[in-house]
């Protein structure tokens, strides 16, 4: 099968204007909606069940973000900022189906919200006003900083190298009050037991990644707020490896997903992140078998 990118000048692609927030999560999740058909076409294919019809994506150096002539640079004009984790598997503008000059894109490790973070958040907030229209908090499954903040915090005498390495730890520290509140969440749900249940550490690790996107949103929303930005939508989600797709997941009110995008807002309080918490650990304990219910 052919997956093939087609340029015809006299079929220019338009590049449609972001005009807001629901219009820049819809760019979003149709992207992702895009990427996600991608892969499982090739997968459907490898299997024999595709049918074989080329995909054809029409585009020109305009719809690419790219300069029309050569000799000429575009302005920096992104309609979302995403701050990311550096997880190979996660690459944002792919998974996104986005080109150049779509997003503002910042990741690192857990995307936790450090110093020199928030400064490159704050440039793009306060430089790229015109354009940007939304900011997006994106954690995923299998986090390997989500999945180490969890193993300290469950077997603290293990990690002694974390311990004694500085830079290493403030990650971790980080990431600690969304395993700490996951753990809570899952105790007050499912009981005290539920800590002995096999797939605990999982458990605990999938709530994790979500709470600690929700509390980098919090965090990122008071930062963007107080520099008097009163409007821009700050909202998180998480990034499924198994499915390629953001996970649609409610917020803390228990309201759907904004935008319809598989994004939820920002908590506004510690209350909304305690409740956040709650429905999290009730949709994985909903079977009653922590170990078997993963899938949500
Ligand atoms: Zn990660």
């Amino acid at each position: 099968m052919d997956f093939i990118y087609r340029y015809d000048p006299f079929q220019p692609v338009q590049r449609l204007p972001i005009a807001d927030g629901a219009a820049a999560a819809e760019a979003l999740r149709a992207g992702n909606d895009r990427f996600a058909e991608f892969v499982r076409r090739m997968q459907q294919h490898t299997l024999g069940n595709d049918n074989g019809e080329p995909m054809i994506i029409p585009v020109c150096p305009v719809s690419l973000g790219l300069p029309l002539v050569a000799g000429f640079a575009t302005n920096q004009s992104p309609f979302a900022l995403v701050l990311g984790c550096s997880d190979a598997r996660v690459p944002t503008e792919t998974i996104f189906d986005q080109s150049f000059n779509d997003l503002f894109v910042v990741r690192i490790a857990g995307n936790v919200l450090g110093t020199e973070c928030l400064g490159s958040i704050n440039y793009a907030v306060r430089n790229l006003a015109e354009s940007l229209q939304l900011v997006v908090v994106l954690g995923h499954s299998g986090c390997g900083a989500v999945s180490a903040a969890v193993d300290a915090y469950l077997s603290p005498h293990d990690f002694v190298d974390i311990a004694f390495t500085h830079t290493l730890r403030s990650l971790i520290d980080r990431i600690q009050i969304a395993v700490r509140g996951s753990a809570k969440a899952l105790t007050n749900v499912g009981g005290p037991s539920v800590v002995q249940s096999p797939g605990y550490r999982d458990c605990l690790v999938e709530v994790a990644v979500y709470l600690n996107a929700a509390i980098t949103a919090f965090d990122l929303q008071r930062e963007i707020r107080s520099q008097g930005n009163a409007t821009l939508p700050i909202v998180f989600g998480a990034y499924d490896l198994a499915s390629q797709r953001v996970r649609p997941m409610p917020d803390a009110r228990g309201r759907p997903p904004c935008f319809e995008s598989g994004f939820a807002e920002a908590p506004q309080s510690a209350d909304d992140f305690v409740k956040l918490g709650v429905r999290l650990a009730e949709r994985l304990l909903e079977t009653g078998d922590v170990g078997s219910s993963l899938n949500w």
